[in-house]
């Protein structure tokens, strides 16, 4: 095992820096210190909990751009986007140092009159936060906020292709005030050993995990051995439909957000494009054109409009799916190819005249491109928008309402988006059904993920 992580900038390929690697012996030492710490923690007053957390959100919205920076150098997304991921990020901080005061509980009688029923809620203990390379800010204040809001103590095991994100935000909650031992982060390549063992040490109650399904379902396998609490945050695969009548302008503009936000890697990404036949050419065109005018380029560069994914090896996914899709009679409308400026760039891509049924819709593909399929029946495009393993997000846009929410009920996943291309709010329960997870993060939902319910029968 190496004794340091390179930290690579996707735009050039170089090194940005180096952080430590850390053993197996490293990551058990931080579960120590995050045990040692929970107790006093857990008993510290929600208010100071909550104060803490609203420090954190303060700092971050006043060192936005150096983190923005960043987050751009060492993943990739232009700064708009990084800028965007920070306020984002922080409002988590906000959100949770507001809920840390509104741990509810419940006091009443038994129906039979025999007894009263009490019921509290606790800290389920100390949080393993696991966290994927797309949004480094985002996807780690997500889950150490609420924790920290609900008396939780954490260690955070952030990617390795983006470990300074994660460094610079358990920085930002020292200086907010955090205890010593409350936030722990570890930067561990490979991951799995690691992540085993601290699962497997008997101190972790509570397994958060953002990532891809491969990976949770075998860190879920690993924690049932434990009986360890699990949130799963997992890939999506969302369909993007346009009815008939919808507003063709607003679906554009939506179909942007939803494909291109954070260059396509986003798991709320849309990913399959249904298409009425009879909007087909207008919203093809229109979406063609805002696709083919995207400048890619280095993310730091201001006229930089799409920058490079996250890797190498992400960039040949991408270039080996596209090329498939078009050996079997997709027609490349922009884009289509990779780029050597930026080192891991691929160009915004629309395909069209792919069939339902093309292997490119059945995964997400994590990267700038947009597959359109055209439908006339309704009922058989809702039966293909939902065969597929995930349920993560889906995007809907027509004029009429009571179709459109007719249309979210049937959709098998936790999210909708109904005449919008953004669903990510930190104030509402964010996650997926079927393959794309278990539990939701933000929202009140997300501190009741930290927390365990404590029911006492008592007769006074
Ligand atoms: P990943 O599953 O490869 O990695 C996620 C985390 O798990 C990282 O911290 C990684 O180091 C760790 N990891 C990897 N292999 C491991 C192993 N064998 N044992 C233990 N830990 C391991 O995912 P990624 O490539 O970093 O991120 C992209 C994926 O994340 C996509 O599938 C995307 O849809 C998903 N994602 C989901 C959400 C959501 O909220 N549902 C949000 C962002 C990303």
């Amino acid at each position: 095992m190496a004794q340091y992580i390179d930290v690579l900038n996707p735009a050039t390929g170089s090194s940005i820096g180096k952080v430590d690697n850390a053993s197996v012996a490293d990551c058990l030492r931080a579960v120590d210190v995050a045990a040692d710490a929970f107790a006093s923690w857990k008993a510290t007053a929600p208010r100071a909990r909550a104060e803490i957390l609203r420090k954190a959100f303060e700092i971050m919205i006043a060192e936005q751009e150096s983190l923005a920076r960043t987050i751009t150098l060492e993943m990739g997304k232009v700064l708009s986007d990084a800028r965007a991921e920070v306020a984002y990020a922080a409002e988590f901080f906000r959100w949770f140092s507001e809920e840390a005061v509104r741990i509810d509980g419940d006091y009443r009688r038994a129906p039979s009159g025999a007894n009263w029923l009490l019921v509290s809620r606790q800290p389920v203990g100390v949080a393993l936060l696991a966290t994927p390379w797309n949004f480094p800010a985002a996807m780690a204040t997500r889950k150490i906020a609420p924790a920290l809001a609900a008396g939780c103590t954490v260690v955070l095991k952030p990617a390795h292709d983006t470990p300074l994100t994660a460094l610079a935000i358990a920085d930002i909650l020292h200086r907010a005030g955090a205890p010593e031992g409350v936030v722990n982060v570890v930067v561990a390549d490979p991951p799995g050993p690691a992540v085993e063992a601290m699962l497997d040490s008997g101190k972790i109650r509570k397994l958060s995990f953002t990532g891809s399904t491969r990976v949770g379902s075998l860190l879920l396998a690993q924690a049932a051995k434990r009986i360890i609490n699990c949130s799963m945050e997992l890939g999506g695969n969302a369909p993007f439909i346009v009815f008939d009548d919808a507003d063709i302008d607003l679906a554009v503009e939506g179909a942007m957000l939803a494909k291109m936000r954070n260059g396509g890697a986003a798991c709320t990404a849309a990913n399959r494009f249904y298409i009425h036949n009879s909007v087909l050419t207008e919203f093809t065109d229109k979406f063609t054109a805002r696709m083919a005018a995207l400048t890619l380029g280095d993310g730091l560069d201001p006229s930089t409009t799409l920058g490079p994914l996250v890797s190498r090896a992400q960039q040949e996914r991408v270039t080996a799916a596209v090329s498939a899709a078009v050996s079997r009679g997709a027609k490349v409308l922009c884009g289509g190819a990779a780029s050597t400026t930026p080192a891991f760039g691929y160009e915004a891509t629309v395909l069209t005249n792919v069939s339902p049924t093309d292997e490119i819709l059945q995964d997400e593909i994590f990267g700038p491109v947009a597959s359109l399929v055209s439908f006339s029946d309704d009922a058989e495009m809702m039966r293909q928008a939902n065969d597929v393993e995930h349920g993560l997000v889906s995007y809907v846009f027509t004029r009429d309402a009571a179709r459109g929410m007719r249309t979210a009920e049937l959709l098998e996943t936790g999210m909708v988006g109904f005449n919008r291309g953004l669903v990510s709010d930190p104030a509402a329960p964010f996650g997926g059904v079927k393959a794309s997870g278990i539990g939701r993060e933000g929202g009140h939902d997300g501190l009741l993920a930290f927390l365990e319910t404590k029911y006492v029968a008592g007769n006074w």
